[in-house]
């Protein structure tokens, strides 16, 4: 059996009460759960959210909460290590240490960047300290920022080879119909497949604090799927509502089943975590071949290509009709696209997206 570890996300309205402040109450509650968890054996990562909210309520006075990217940006400086210093104090009280680990967008994308992420989070587990993570939102550039832990969390899922992702927020779960609107929707509480009808069911964020809202939490749960890991979307306020998931409790939260072909840790972090820096389309001969013979792709199935990538970077593969049909890292830069290898994208770099 793999190894018991889960990622845990905590969102905004979560972390925060009315003012806008850390609500300690709920720190509490989640440090005692993840403590009890570890000594039963379970590794943990937790992922939190709150830095700006917090920060706006302590440089804030009182006024509206700002909508520009760098001052958000800026006041996530300043509630960051209240929101730390808040988690330590509530692990601290259980006995554990926790440490603080950043992430950027670049951190992902950068397959170097990413393992040396990875070993320093195996290096914090073997010394017993609970990491913490949040998005570098102080420094990540603005125009490719994540905006939403949701993400993070899956891809840090997929990083640390977790078994289980928990996506901890204010609502009970993945409803049949948004309930604050509909008197008959009823909470979904197991989810075996992702489908068309399920990606609708996401409605966008109104809670006007957090960035995450059932959309980002339902694409974090596919990313999370495609990457062997068992997803539950459940509520914050609980009682141990990190083991309650765990445990798959009747009547609490959605749980998200895993597909039984996984992709490698490798070509999810090419599917999801990776920037496209250009397209190349190709033709139907070539399309088969990736399809239904699961070969690498040739230049001579290859018809154009746009963007100025470089050997190594991602792509997106285009179809005969203009369709993204599959995803992956280019063995040949745009600028000697004509002299490079024949091999355009190798099929241990290409990832199938219409089977995702
Ligand atoms: N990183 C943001 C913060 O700590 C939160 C992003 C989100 O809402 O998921 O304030």
């Amino acid at each position: 059996m793999a190894t018991r570890s889960v990622v845990v996300k905590v969102g905004t309205t979560s972390v925060t009460d009315a003012t806008g402040g850390v609500d300690h109450s709920v720190l509490a509650t989640l440090a005692n759960d993840v403590v009890g968890l570890m000594r039963e054996g379970w590794e943990v990562v937790v992922v939190t959210s709150g830095a700006i909210t917090a920060g706006w309520a302590e440089v804030g006075a009182g006024r509206g909460r700002p909508h520009d990217a760098v001052t958000l940006q800026a006041v996530s400086a300043v509630g960051q290590p209240l929101l730390m210093s808040a988690w330590r104090d509530a692990f601290a009280r259980e006995g554990v240490a926790v440490g603080q680990v950043l992430l950027a967008p670049l951190d992902f994308s950068n397959r170097g960047q990413y393992l040396h992420a990875r070993s320093t989070l195996a290096a914090l587990k073997s010394l017993g300290v609970v990491p913490i993570v949040n998005e570098n939102d102080a420094v990540a550039d603005a125009e490719i920022r994540f905006g939403d832990n949701d993400r993070i969390a899956a891809l840090v899922a997929n990083l640390v080879a977790a078994s289980h992702l928990v996506l901890l927020t204010d609502t009970e779960g993945l409803f049949t119909a948004d309930p604050r609107l509909d008197p008959n929707a009823t909470l979904i509480e197991e989810v075996q497949a992702f489908d068309a009808t399920l990606l609708a069911l996401a409605g966008s964020s109104t809670s006007g604090v957090g960035s995450g809202g059932m959309a980002s939490k339902l694409a974090a749960a596919h990313m999370a799927t495609w990457s062997g890991v068992t997803t539950v979307i459940a509520p914050a306020r609980a009682l141990s509502p990190l083991s309650a998931s765990l445990a798959e409790t009747s009547g609490f939260g959605t749980t998200f089943r895993p597909r039984p072909e996984r992709l490698s840790a490798r070509k999810a972090w090419i599917a999801f975590a990776v920037a496209s820096t250009g397209t190349v389309s190709i033709n139907q001969g070539a399309l088969q071949a990736l399809e239904h013979h699961g070969r690498s792709l040739l230049r001579v199935g290859v018809t154009g290509h746009a963007g100025a990538f470089e050997d190594g970077d991602a792509v997106d593969v285009l179809g005969p009709r203009g369709e993204v049909v599959a995803k992956g890292l280019v063995r040949v830069g745009a600028d000697s696209f004509d002299d490079g290898d024949d091999v355009v994208i190798h099929r241990d770099d290409l990832v199938l997206l219409r089977r995702l």
